[in-house]
């Protein structure tokens, strides 16, 4: 039977189980009185175009300083946001970014996240688009890991592995988006739709880190039956 985007989340699911994303230090948040949401935040613009490992060293620097704060973000200085995460590369693109999406939050949200993301999930897409350097794989991130909000994030590895098998050859962000969410939106209902789209994105970057890799390694894949480019 051919793949489909539901039949991938069952069998992946019955494997990985719950894989709680966003990777988050959440006892950071306790110990702090932080806001989680912001760490997701500024965590998805600083991966763009760079391995997590290299993230996680820029979050580190970031914490040490208490800096995971949307007020503080605003009033530092920009070439010591830029030091804080160099590790995550291109860092002074990204410093510009997570300095404009604080400000963006402070001067038209006072800061709040809660009335940030208590909107339509559109407008706020939309507003999220808007703002230099957010793109599409990024603000739905945000929308779904910061605002739990249902929308399917399409990365690099969802359009590998929508190829190989192949589940959905279109190369268009959107329609692969779409793809994915009319067929889940089919199988469940709403209240379970945005974990299953926050678990279906982690299980396929777990599956495409682990197998379906640039050079796949399809004899212990999960998806091997089934996949035109099985090469086990
Ligand atoms: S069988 Fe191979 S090509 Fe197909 S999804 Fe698995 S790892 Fe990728």
């Amino acid at each position: 039977m051919k793949h489909t985007p539901h039949t991938i989340y069952k069998k992946l699911y019955k494997k990985f189980g719950d894989l709680h994303w966003w990777p988050m230090d959440k006892e950071y948040h306790v110990r702090n009185s932080s806001d989680p949401r912001f760490e997701i935040i500024i965590g998805a613009i600083l991966t763009q175009n760079t391995a997590w490992s290299n993230v996680e060293k820029a979050l580190t620097n970031l914490k040490s300083k208490n800096m995971l704060d949307i007020e503080k973000i605003v009033k530092i200085n920009i070439s010591s946001l830029q030091d804080m995460i160099r590790p995550s590369g291109f860092f002074n693109q990204k410093a510009d970014r997570v300095k404009n999406m604080a400000i963006h939050l402070q001067e038209n949200y006072d800061g709040s996240l809660d009335t940030f993301f208590n909107r339509d999930l559109h407008s706020i897409r939309d507003e999220l688009l808007a703002l230099n350097g957010i793109g599409p794989e990024t603000a739905d991130s945000i929308l779904l890991y910061a605002g739990n909000l249902p929308i399917f994030v399409v990365d690099a590895y969802t359009k590998r592995i929508c190829k190989r098998l192949p589940l959905n050859t279109d190369i268009s962000y959107e329609k692969i988006q779409q793809f994915f969410q009319e067929n889940l939106c089919k199988k469940f209902t709403q209240k379970e739709i945005t974990k299953v789209y926050n678990e279906l994105h982690a299980q396929i970057v777990i599956l495409a880190k682990n197998y379906c890799k640039k050079k796949p390694a399809c004899s212990n894949c999960l998806l091997k039956d089934n996949c035109e480019k099985n090469l086990s």
